[in-house]
């Protein structure tokens, strides 16, 4: 690091030179909009350079599963990084982490996966697995069966395949997207659903007719895959209706359809379970992960292909050649030996069991905190996953006319206490995702600042 440097002047070189992902540009530009400079963490904390310290009830992007500061995965990163940086993984070519990673991911995936190909970032995993199926449905003779079918609501990432996937306005506004092969059905989310009086049950039937809706009009025969979060995430925080997992997947089997679970939240042990699909019983073709693979030590995800289409993949090169798909930082080594060293924490503290526990806690402080407060419409969550869903009139269900004012409001409010939440887009949702190492304590501390701030904002 450049000593000479100042931390004013880093603070204007951030406006002047850095590009920051979902940001206002223009207000940031301005100096209208705020900026934190982190430098360093430990446990569930950030520090930022003011000497700042907040408990990050987010985990950066629900990503930092062990939290910060583990100095197991930093060794074993500088090690592979003093071994052997980099080398590529075409035509045969890995390394010790990234086949020793392969296989530990095989370990903790549902029965019937079997290869793992490993890429940077959740949004690309994504692309890969859209494309794998694309490949299958081509060599299975059918190139007409090509459709995704994703939920309104539904986050996949910020690509121009994945952005598409996404089913949140935001990321398509201006941007030319959903592309035509996207198409998106009903958000399994309750709490908005269209007839206040409907069972969860009856809601979950809802979803399923506009699935078998969509799927009639467009014609099953030219659908390749559904693509879900089994927890709703960035879009609400949303666990499904009951009995849903269920019936989506017997109307996909029924019309040949490809399942693909897109487990970059909810894999290794965010919901208290290995994955998602443990949990909520589902048996996807495709896997994606990310996130808590590494618990974001460093930039490695996954797509994990099921037996059913490996058996095409390998035939589909054996009529072709090569499969053309690869990225010079595929299966990156030092990736790897991030992940094997962070899958080997998260089994050695007992993550996925605390998650499970310190979870369920969490939730239910939150929701004997707030669930009774007039502008609190819903209190949702599982496992480490935990959603305030503010609204303008409960009984009547309205929002508030300008979405995610409030909840920013809240959310700023909870950083001057020492919290960090995240404003869910698209409403006005308070979320939290943190770290699968919390403590009893640390959930009190996170509930607190919570009901503390929703009183300062919206009163008693
Ligand atoms: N899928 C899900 C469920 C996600 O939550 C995210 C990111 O939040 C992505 C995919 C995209 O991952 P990335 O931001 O690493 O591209």
């Amino acid at each position: 690091m450049n000593k000479m440097l100042t931390n004013d002047q880093l603070a204007q070189w951030d406006r002047e030179s850095f590009f920051h992902p979902s940001t206002h540009l223009a207000q940031f530009a301005r100096g209208e909009a705020p900026q934190r400079i982190v430098t360093g963490g430990e446990g569930v904390f950030i520090e930022d350079r003011d000497g700042k310290r907040l408990l990050d009830a987010f985990a950066g992007l629900y990503c930092v599963n062990v939290g910060y500061g583990r100095t197991e995965i930093a060794e074993a990163i500088a090690k592979q990084a003093h071994e052997l940086a980099y080398y590529h993984a075409y035509v045969g070519h890995g390394t010790e982490a990234s086949i020793t990673l392969a296989h530990m991911v095989l370990e903790r995936m549902p029965k019937n996966m079997s290869k793992v190909y490993f890429g940077m970032s959740g949004s690309d995993a994504n692309e890969t697995n859209i494309k794998l199926v694309w490949y299958y449905n081509n060599i299975l003779g059918r190139p007409e069966k090509k459709k995704i079918i994703s939920r309104w609501r539904g986050y996949h990432g910020s690509g121009l395949m994945t952005g598409s996937l996404t089913g949140l306005g935001l990321f398509h506004k201006k941007f030319d997207l959903p592309l035509s092969q996207v198409i998106h059905t009903e958000a399994p989310y309750y709490f908005r659903r269209p007839e206040a009086d409907m069972t969860e049950a009856q809601f979950t039937a809802h979803c399923v007719a506009e699935l078998e809706a969509l799927i009639e009009r467009e014609g099953a025969d030219t659908i390749a895959a559904f693509i879900g979060e089994p927890v709703l995430g960035t879009g609400g925080i949303v666990p499904p209706p009951e009995g849903y997992w269920a019936a989506i997947q017997e109307v996909l089997r029924k019309h040949d359809i490809l399942l693909i679970a897109d487990e970059v939240v909810t894999g290794f042990g965010r919901l208290g379970s290995i994955t998602g699909s443990e949990h909520y019983g589902l048996e996807p073709d495709l896997i994606t992960l990310a996130k808590g693979l590494t618990s974001a030590y460093a930039p490695l995800s996954g797509s994990v292909v099921g037996e059913r289409m490996w058996k095409v993949l390998e035939q589909g090169t054996d009529e072709n050649g090569p499969i053309g798909h690869g990225w010079t930082y595929s299966a990156h080594p030092i990736g790897a030996a991030a992940g094997v060293a962070n899958l080997e924490l998260v089994d050695k503290l007992g993550l996925v069991t605390n998650a499970g526990d310190v979870g369920a806690y969490l939730n239910t402080q939150m929701r004997d905190a707030l669930a009774q407060h007039p502008h609190v419409g819903d209190v949702r969550g599982e496992g480490m996953l935990c959603a305030v869903e503010l609204v303008e009139d409960r009984e009547a269900r309205r929002f508030y006319e300008h979405p995610g004012k409030i909840a920013g409001a809240v959310v700023g409010k909870m950083v001057e206490k020492g919290v960090i939440a995240r404003a869910m887009p698209q409403g006005d949702i308070l979320g939290f995702a943190p770290p699968l190492c919390l403590s009893r304590e640390e959930a009190d501390r996170v509930v607190e600042v919570t009901t503390a701030a929703v009183h300062e904002v919206l009163g008693d």
